[in-house]
């Protein structure tokens, strides 16, 4: 109950760790009133609770505003544990491994391409294949499956269907050097086969939108960003060959934690040493789906610009990529806990980095501004581009939310939407939607979120993220 959670500043909540016996650490929410009232209407806390048993586990368990109830982990949460021998745990980073967000820029105004939207709507629908189990265009061979698990984007640079200059606008450079192709399952490798280049269906999208607000004139100059620019935003992950891997994995550390005489307080959880022979083979066949998931969004941007060139012709500039970000994620990072430099494993679920100004890996371009943020709100409100602050490294471990955050559950959304009547009126205001069904469209509804505009307020007034852009859709694609 709200009895048991305390205010530690503006925005911050905490569960202390004497909240529950196996607690290792305190439990922390990032939110405002109103939206800790929201979170508390689900089972999210509990989790969040549970997280903080974790064996490891540093600093506190920790949820963004946009947080709702996951498998075993909270979706919007945080988990850092002690490297080398702290949990690492598939339920903290989720069955899609790697899904993101990448924005891509054009430099044409939306006054231009008003009357070309229902046209572009729908030849971004035949380029980018949509829906459950679809496959695209491309049928990987085993060997070709081998190097994508190693390269990432890059492979798609290599064979034509991306951009060289794409690659340092991705976190990690679009490719782990930890992937490990070999320990990534034959099951897994075959629903991946013909899945390059496709998105998947529900919560996945290609939405093309405008900027309609610039906040900070400097850090959208550095990222390219301008008003009434029309620009691209794509949401996905690695599609089935990320979801066998977590599926398979998920199994075989059940089954080994007891070797390890680890307890969790709920089975979801399941975790082992990171430096455990199952803790690393999993860790390194998250890190190849990963990279199988940063190749799948390069060459949707492939097909987004292919689609482009149809519709505008050569003469436009091509679309650019301004920054692609996992959030579903774990990775070994260096943090500042108690005062002290310390390895952890970060466990982002639904949760985005946000590092700041002077981040090594950043592009020149970027330094001085820090770590894009992209946050997606839903098809019919808006989507925000921020950029991550030396704040989040003391509060969040340099994350920040995903999202808007789901509010209602796909079932519950479906019973309250009519689609048809949706989709029109949608179209009403300008946005075209193109969809396989209508059960997407219901499920995926702007009620079915949270305001997005709130959680980008708590984030931005708490520190970890500065507000850049906020980005209206004209044209969303759907599964
Ligand atoms: P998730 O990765 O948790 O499935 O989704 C991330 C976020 O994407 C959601 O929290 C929601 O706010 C946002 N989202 C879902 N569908 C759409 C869409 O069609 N367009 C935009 N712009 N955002 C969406
Ligand atoms: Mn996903
Ligand atoms: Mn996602």
């Amino acid at each position: 109950s709200k009895e048991d959670i305390h205010k530690i500043e503006d925005y911050l909540w905490e569960i202390p760790k004497t909240f529950r016996p196996n607690m290792r650490v305190p439990a922390r929410v990032l939110a405002s009133e109103s939206l800790l009232d929201a979170i508390m209407e689900d089972r999210s806390l509990v989790q969040l609770v549970n997280v903080a048993s974790l064996p490891g586990i540093q600093g506190a368990s920790l949820v963004m505003p946009d947080v709702h109830e996951g498998y075993g982990f909270p979706i919007g949460g945080v988990a850092a544990t002690l490297y080398p021998d702290g949990a690492i745990s598939p339920g903290g980073i989720g069955y899609d491994i790697n899904c993101g967000v990448r924005l891509l820029t054009s430099n044409q105004k939306i006054e231009e391409i008003r009357n070309n939207l229902d046209a572009l709507s729908k030849e971004l629908y035949i380029q980018i294949p949509s829906g459950m189990g679809k496959g695209g265009h491309i049928k990987l061979s085993v060997q070709e499956m081998e190097e994508v698990l190693l390269k990432g984007a890059e492979w798609a640079v290599e064979k034509g269907y991306g951009v060289k200059e794409d690659l340092a606008f991705m976190e990690s450079k679009g490719r782990l050097e930890n992937a490990d192709a070999t320990l990534v399952s034959d099951m897994a490798k075959k629903r991946g086969a013909d899945q390059l280049g496709t998105i998947g269906s529900g919560n996945h999208f290609v939405e093309v939108d405008y900027v309609e607000e610039i906040y900070d004139e400097t850090t959208a100059k550095a990222y390219g960003l301008f008003k009434g620019q029309v620009v691209v935003l794509i949401h996905t992950g690695s599609r089935g060959l990320g979801h066998q891997v977590a599926t398979d994995y998920i199994r075989q550390i059940i089954k080994a934690m007891p070797n390890y005489g680890i307890e969790v307080p709920d089975r979801e959880l399941a975790c082992v040493p990171f430096n455990s022979e199952e803790g690393q083979n999993y860790f390194k066949a998250m890190c190849a789906a990963a990279n199988y998931a940063w190749c799948n969004r390069e060459v949707i941007s492939w097909e987004a610009r292919t689609a482009w060139r149809n519709i505008f012709g050569s003469t436009v500039e091509p679309l650019k990529l301004m920054y692609d970000v996992a959030h579903n994620i774990a990775k070994v990072e260096t943090h500042v806990i108690d005062g002290v430099q310390t390895d952890v494993i970060v466990h982002r679920k639904g949760a985005t980095r946000a590092f700041g100004p002077g981040f090594e890996e950043l592009p020149d371009s970027y330094k001085a501004a820090g770590q894009p943020v992209i946050i997606p709100g839903s098809m019919g409100t808006c989507s925000y581009v921020l950029a991550g602050t030396a704040r989040s490294k003391e509060l969040t471990f340099g994350s920040c939310c995903h999202g808007a955050g789901r509010r209602l559950s796909r079932t519950a959304a479906k019973k309250q939407v009519n689609a048809p009547v949706l989709k029109e009126k949608l179209k009403e205001r300008g946005i075209f939607v193109e969809a396989g069904s209508f059960k997407g469209i219901a499920e995926e509804a702007p009620i079915a979120y949270k305001d997005v505009n709130m959680v980008v307020e708590t984030v931005s007034d708490s520190g970890i993220a500065k507000k850049v852009a906020k980005l209206r859709p004209v044209a969303v694609i759907k599964g």
